[in-house]
């Protein structure tokens, strides 16, 4: 902390002396830098950050710079007034560009934004009131009682204050609530979701968080240069932003800044050959995706990384603690109906996964859905948790109709789950993917960002403090700072549901919670599950692991082909007839009766037969 802020300070102070010792043209290659640095930003919150292709980038930076050259030209407003305007003309614009992206695959929204940033291009070089290929000149100083902004010397201290500030912010955004679910949204969209993460709204934000930025650097240059004409906002240049933030890193807003500023001048550098300087920049940007995919900001943890694994060295010396259980609640006697399936059928072209399926579990229960793989046990999950839209019937969830009701919806509502391929984010620490979870907030609390940020600060500091006791109480303490893909299996399954009941849940979904545990594990996984219940949370549980079932569940469902064959207590449901020819032929019927602790089930049969 203390090295950082005396980093800051020693950054400060030269960007303060920077201007003594420049030259007129060196500062003016300084100052466009800078309006470079803020695109890259805006790019790198939407790319890096949250995932969203965006090649208006080029356009949000003109629809700021032409917004304050017509407002001042065309219409005689003062240039400080024309600038609040541009920047909000810019972020409509933003939203607008966003609009897409509620619906779009992020390779589609590339094609999108670039079609929308050529729109635009087209219209400034046709258009009347932008001047068409001449653009407009003649935009005012900008006044400042007592700075005389037209020396480029004192433009640049407005320009560094504006920049260190936005800079600030945005990194402010990128380690708090907001930028922890765009991130979250970026690494796995379909669990942020499930984490209660408002999937088309975060997209919405990442394109006027871009925009933001773009009108900023937009506003800027008009105010520098004077003059707006359309190669400025050229494709050309917009591929130069790509490459800055390719190579700098995406993923990192100082990544981004280093690459702005770094091309910027190495450009200058090369002017004189700019036709060659641009095919190197496109031989640089395809080397950086293919051996550097994190960009320049990516090299230290890489290297570290490399010197790591040389020296052979674990780069954790820690361990996973036992499951502290929860404090158990009193259970209600005769539970009410807290999920309902209703003749759900889900139809996948030719086949049918789901096909008439009822079932309904009661609050306290530990419920156990077991089948053949294949049988639709996933499929009724996704049902139910709304990442899948039913063919017919209705889902029912703590007495609300939830058959259309999106994943976000359904988790603010108090249903969790877990997957079972895992599907932690990547990108995020044990920690943060804890916190994701744990924040129940809906997205437009973002207002607190443009105006009350002390108050992100202090629920940071209530939701930290939460996620610190949720990571002691999993055991998962010494790995608060790891990245989940960086440990063990065992141990990520169980971040999974610790991240679900971060949510606070009502009812737990866990799907195969037991695959590819030792059987030590599936011990420790048993008395987490009966704790979770014991807290008052409902569980239904996907598994294979008959003796798990077994020990668990009061009560068994059992699909096949996508129907319900039986349903009742484990051991009557194992003897059922119907079962028994079900997992007939296939290989799972070794898996239903006798893995690992299955030979306790096959021991009851056999007892039960004997008897
Ligand atoms: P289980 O979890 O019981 O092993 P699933 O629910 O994953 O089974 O799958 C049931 C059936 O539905 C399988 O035949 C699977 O191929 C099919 N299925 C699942 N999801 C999809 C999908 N998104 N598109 C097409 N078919 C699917
Ligand atoms: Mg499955």
């Amino acid at each position: 902390m203390k090295s950082r802020l005396t980093a800051t300070g020693v950054l400060v102070l030269a960007a303060w002396a920077l201007p003594y010792g420049l030259g007129s043209y060196t500062i003016h290659v300084v100052n466009i830098a800078l309006i470079y640095a803020l695109l890259a930003i805006g790019m790198g919150l939407a790319m890096g950050v949250s995932g969203q292709i965006n090649l208006a980038q080029v356009a949000f930076f003109g629809v700021g710079a032409y917004a304050v050259a017509i407002l001042t030209t065309h219409y005689g407003h003062g240039f400080w007034l024309s600038v609040l305007l541009a920047v909000l003309a810019t972020m409509v614009v933003g939203l607008l560009v966003g609009i897409p992206a509620l619906r779009m695959q992020s390779h589609y929204l590339g094609i999108v934004t670039l079609g929308l940033a050529l729109g635009f291009i087209n219209w400034i070089t046709n258009a009347h009131i932008t001047g068409g290929a001449d653009g407009i000149s003649g935009i005012p100083v900008p006044t400042l009682p007592g700075v005389d902004l037209s020396s480029e010397y004192l433009y640049y201290y407005l320009e560094a204050v504006v920049f260190g500030l936005t800079l600030l912010f945005g990194l402010f955004v990128v380690h708090t609530s907001l930028g922890r679910r765009l991130r979250a949204m970026r690494d796995d969209p379909l669990a942020a979701g499930a984490m209660g993460a408002e999937i088309p709204f975060l997209r919405m934000t990442a394109f006027l968080l871009a925009s933001l930025y773009g009108g900023l650097a937009g506003v800027l240059y008009s105010g520098l240069i004077r003059y707006v004409a359309p190669e400025t906002f050229s494709i050309g240049n917009m591929f130069i932003l790509l490459a800055m933030v390719v190579i700098g890193g995406r993923r990192s807003l100082v990544g981004c800044v280093v690459g702005a500023i770094g091309l910027t001048l190495i450009r200058e550098w090369l002017s004189d050959f700019s036709t060659y300087a641009q095919l190197g920049y496109g031989v640089v940007v395809v080397l950086m995706v293919v051996f550097a995919p994190t960009g320049l900001a990516g090299v230290p943890a890489r290297l570290r990384n490399l010197y790591e694994r040389r020296r052979n060295r674990p780069s954790l010396r820690a361990e996973l603690r036992p499951f502290t259980p929860y404090p158990p609640v009193e259970q209600p006697a005769a539970g009410r109906a807290l999920l309902s399936v209703e003749a759900v059928t889900k139809q996948f072209r030719g086949l049918r996964a789901l096909d008439d399926v009822t079932l309904t579990v009661h609050e306290g229960e530990i419920r156990g859905v077991v089948g053949p793989n294949g049988s639709g046990k996933t499929t009724l999950f996704n049902v139910i948790s709304g990442f899948y839209r039913t063919t017919a019937g209705t889902v029912r969830f703590a007495d609300n109709d939830t058959t259309a009701a999106r994943p976000y919806t359904l988790s603010l509502a108090g249903l969790a789950r877990t997957f079972q391929n895992l599907r932690l984010f990547g990108q995020l620490t044990v920690r943060e993917n804890i916190l994701v979870a744990l924040d129940r907030s809906r997205t437009h609390v973002i207002w607190q960002y443009a105006v009350w940020q002390p108050g992100v600060l202090a629920r940071e500091r209530r939701l930290r403090d939460r996620a610190d006791e949720i990571l002691e109480r999993y055991g998962l303490a010494d790995f608060a700072e790891a990245a989940p893909s960086s440990l063990p299996y065992g141990i990520q399954r169980r971040i999974e549901i610790a991240r679900a009941m971060a949510a606070q849940p009502r009812l737990l979904l866990l799907d195969e919670p037991a695959a590819g545990l030792n059987g030590e594990e599936v011990q420790q996984l048993i008395r987490i599950v009966r704790s979770i219940r014991d807290s008052g949370t409902t569980v239904v549980l996907i598994e294979h692991n008959m003796g798990l079932v077994m020990s668990l569940c009061e009560k068994v469902t059992v699909l096949s082909s996508g129907r319900v064959i039986a349903e009742g207590t484990p051991r009557t449901v194992v003897s059922a007839p119907e079962v028994i020819e079900a997992y007939l032929g296939d290989s799972d019927l070794s898996e239903l009766g006798m893995e690992t602790s299955g030979a306790a089930a096959q021991a009851d049969r056999t007892k039960e037969a004997t008897s």
